[in-house]
């Protein structure tokens, strides 16, 4: 297969910097390996609307505090003709399935994107699934 991103089959790095040209793009592998996995699965072309951020940008966008942003690994991303909901739902299923690992999935209907993290803002560790109550909390 041919590689078309510098991180993984479908991902380049500069899709993830900040988008205030700062030059921050120090974002996690596991999560665009997490991407990867989906985008693969899905077969559509996932567009990253926002990665990493600087603690400017990420005020400037009306992000939390301590966003995962800031710390390079969260990722805002979007699919053509996909409800984020559903895109949360195929990240969910292979989460279960333990093909990806991440602990934050939150559909935002406005936007028609999908936030994914590998940790929260307020609680690293705790897990995080909107719009799926069993891992909700
Ligand atoms: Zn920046
Ligand atoms: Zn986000």
């Amino acid at each position: 297969m041919r590689n078309k991103g510098d991180l993984t089959n479908n991902f380049s790095r500069h899709e993830f910097e900040c988008k205030d040209f700062c030059g921050f793009d120090d974002i996690s592998l596991d999560l665009v390996e997490a991407l990867e996995s989906v985008r693969t699965f899905i077969g559509r072309k996932m567009e990253v609307r926002s990665g990493c951020r600087c603690e400017a940008h990420n005020r400037s966008e009306g992000g939390v505090r301590d966003s995962r942003h800031i710390h390079g690994d969260a990722a805002d991303v979007r699919v053509s003709g996909a409800d984020p909901y559903m895109l949360a739902g195929v990240f969910y299923a292979l989460h279960l399935e333990g093909q990806i690992q991440i602990k934050r999935l939150i559909p935002k209907t406005k936007g028609n994107y999908l936030h994914v993290a590998l940790r929260g803002s307020k609680d690293p560790n705790g897990e995080y699934f909107a719009g799926f109550p069993e891992g909700e909390k």
